[in-house]
């Protein structure tokens, strides 16, 4: 298949057309016109076979994981998504897996109505790339800057089944296919939260997506918050697959220090009642897991009070 008819097939009809796009696929680029008194927000991110999704994933989950951790930037910073680009190098034209691959990408973008609006496909390494635009009310968007001393630290939904998962395809720990099977859902198809996002727009002090390890991002909000932060590792939300994956011998610590979560950690000095009340649409969980403290340090420990030593667990120190 030549790159015309490539194009022609999976990227010029759109599942999703939005009424602010007024020229997409087909042109040298695309044109929106962008609803007035709002502020755009802007994030690109790329996948890689084989670093950012084992050599073998389905298509259809690469496409899904493609659009949603450009969705997840979108979230973590409250925006409602609108329109994205893509950068696809494939090694061949293989119409069954573009089909797959597309099937798992616009199954998601009409979910959130986001609308592909160009790209460009050349043959190579098999890589994803993916810029993303969305909506936030002036000055409402959350950053990684704000969380003020005394703010609950939150995330949603549950960490770790990502690790888990790969830690079961690698053969580290072996556990029945039914829980391998509902880890790998997270792994590859991973549910941006969105939903949160927006609500959290204008009431979060700080937010951040977690794609590199709960510990290493909430290290971003406290490095640029300048503040330090107390984390109580009993209160970490993990899924029952996950409490699975430790009885057969698993390392809880992958739920702090991983990554592929594509959760939201974001602080706020709401208590956690009226934090679960705010989201309790968004169909995601959100649990309190410790607070901002004064000072750089990050300070781990068990329900008692016992501290928990991070070094022991991989996480790179960024105070002292
Ligand atoms: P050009 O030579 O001007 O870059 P192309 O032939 O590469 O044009 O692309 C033709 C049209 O198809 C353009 O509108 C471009 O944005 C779109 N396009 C190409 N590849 C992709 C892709 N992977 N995803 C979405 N749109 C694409
Ligand atoms: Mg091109």
């Amino acid at each position: 298949m030549f790159e015309f008819d490539l194009i022609q097939r999976y990227f010029r009809q759109q599942p999703v057309q939005r009424n602010d796009v007024r020229l997409g696929i087909g042109d040298d680029a695309a044109i929106v016109t962008p609803a007035e008194n709002l502020e755009l927000v802007i994030a690109a991110d790329v996948l890689n076979e084989g670093i950012h999704f084992p050599v073998a994933t389905d298509a259809a989950a690469i496409g899904h994981k493609a659009l949603a951790v450009n969705l997840s930037d979108m979230a973590a910073m409250g925006a409602e998504p609108a329109w994205f680009t893509m950068t696809l190098s494939i090694p061949d034209s293989n119409a069954s897996w573009l089909d797959a691959f597309c099937s798992g990408l616009y199954q998601l973008a009409a979910k959130y109505n986001v609308q592909l609006i160009g790209g460009d496909t050349v043959q190579g390494p098999l890589s994803i790339s993916v810029q993303i635009a969305g909506y936030v009310t002036p000055g409402a968007a959350l950053t990684r800057s704000g969380a003020r001393v005394g703010d609950g630290i939150y995330v949603t939904g549950v960490l770790g089944d990502s690790a888990a998962a790969l830690a079961c395809i690698n053969g580290e720990v072996d556990i029945d296919g039914q829980a391998i099977q509902g880890l790998q859902v997270k792994l590859d198809y991973p549910e941006p939260c969105v939903c949160a996002g927006q609500k959290l727009a204008g009431v979060a002090t700080a937010a951040i997506d977690i794609s590199d390890g709960l510990l290493a991002d909430l290290g971003h909000i406290l490095q640029q918050s300048n503040v330090g932060a107390h984390i109580n590792i009993d209160a970490i939300p993990v899924s029952d697959n996950f409490r699975t994956y430790i009885a057969a011998g698993g390392d809880f610590n992958r739920a702090l220090v991983f990554g592929d979560d594509y959760e939201l950690c974001f602080t706020s000095p709401l208590a956690e009642p009226e934090i679960v009340e705010l989201l309790k649409h968004c169909d995601c969980g959100v649990t309190l897991v410790g607070s901002i403290t004064s000072g750089t340090g990050l300070k781990v420990t068990d329900s008692q009070g016992n501290v928990v030593n991070i070094d022991d667990i991989g996480f790179e120190h960024f105070a002292e």
